[in-house]
């Protein structure tokens, strides 16, 4: 397998008039091409500042980020951003909304716009291609910023906290048709999340942060068993409850140190 992300030492202080913040400390990892990551830690422990950092919004004060091969300096259109907040414009339709990213590129040719009318159709949309956001339900409306998201063609996904606005049920479905969706497009992902059972049922891999500053504690492998499964599915399996134990032994030995 081929690497598709190297993160090397990165450090992020923020500075601000009052403060200096290190927000993150010696970050190292790698992912590799198709397969799906999660970072998990409390709140604040740095995670949107190192999508933020992968996605070149941010030039970190230490390290170097790669993507592909060539070293990120800026945002570019092989990184796909997906974030809690869906971002749609409410005065444009769905399907205009979901070619947002591929406008601004400058890439919407008649061909991409048919690719669009594909992924919105994979996502149970098309029947809504001519709404406006604020006709849809919440998990309607992340399905919009995923097809947007996706239609750019990026090589890698990373997702801060898209599930976290919806209700459960409608969280446990968008799952699903995410991980199906990654996977048959063999994408590359990184998830940020605070919810254990969600890295788990969809990840391959799970880097557990610890907060304060953000440093790698720990990393877990997901089972075969698991990561065959579709996240629904995973929830069920034996090996699932017993990974569960250990991370959650894991976030509450930071809170008792
Ligand atoms: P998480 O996504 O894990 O909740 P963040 O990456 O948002 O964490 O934040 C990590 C730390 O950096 C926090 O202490 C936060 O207050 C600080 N921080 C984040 N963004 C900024 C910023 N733009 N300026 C100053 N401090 C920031
Ligand atoms: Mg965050």
């Amino acid at each position: 397998m081929d690497t598709a992300v190297t993160v090397k030492d990165v450090t992020q202080v923020y500075v601000t008039e009052e403060r200096a913040t290190l927000a993150v400390e010696q970050i190292d990892f790698a992912i590799q091409r198709g397969e799906f990551v999660s970072l998990i830690g409390p709140s604040g422990c740095g995670k949107t500042t190192l999508l933020s950092i992968i996605a070149g919004l941010i030039r970190p004060t230490v390290g170097t980020v790669t993507v592909a091969g060539g070293i990120v300096n800026g945002p570019s259109t092989r990184v796909g951003y997906m974030l809690q907040q869906d971002y749609l414009f409410p005065w444009r339709t769905i399907e205009d909304n979901a070619c947002m990213g591929l406008e601004i590129t400058e890439a919407l040719t008649k061909e991409k716009k048919q690719g669009v009318l594909h992924l919105l159709d994979e996502m149970g949309l098309l029947g809504f291609k001519d709404y406006y956001p604020a006709q849809l339900s919440g998990g309607m409306r992340q399905r919009v910023a995923l097809v947007r998201t996706l239609a750019t063609e990026p090589e890698l996904l990373l997702l801060d906290e898209p599930f976290s606005a919806l209700d459960y049920q409608t969280k446990l479905q968008l799952e699903d048709l995410v991980v199906e969706t990654l996977r048959a497009k063999k994408k590359t992902a990184l998830l940020v999340t605070h919810d254990i059972s969600e890295a788990i049922a969809m990840s391959d891999r799970i880097i557990v942060l610890d907060p304060n500053p953000g440093r790698i504690r720990k990393e877990f492998i997901i089972p075969q068993e698991i990561r065959s499964s579709v996240p629904f599915a995973a929830r069920e399996l034996p090996d699932f409850h017993v990974l569960f134990r250990l991370i959650w032994q894991e976030f509450g030995g930071v809170h008792h140190e």
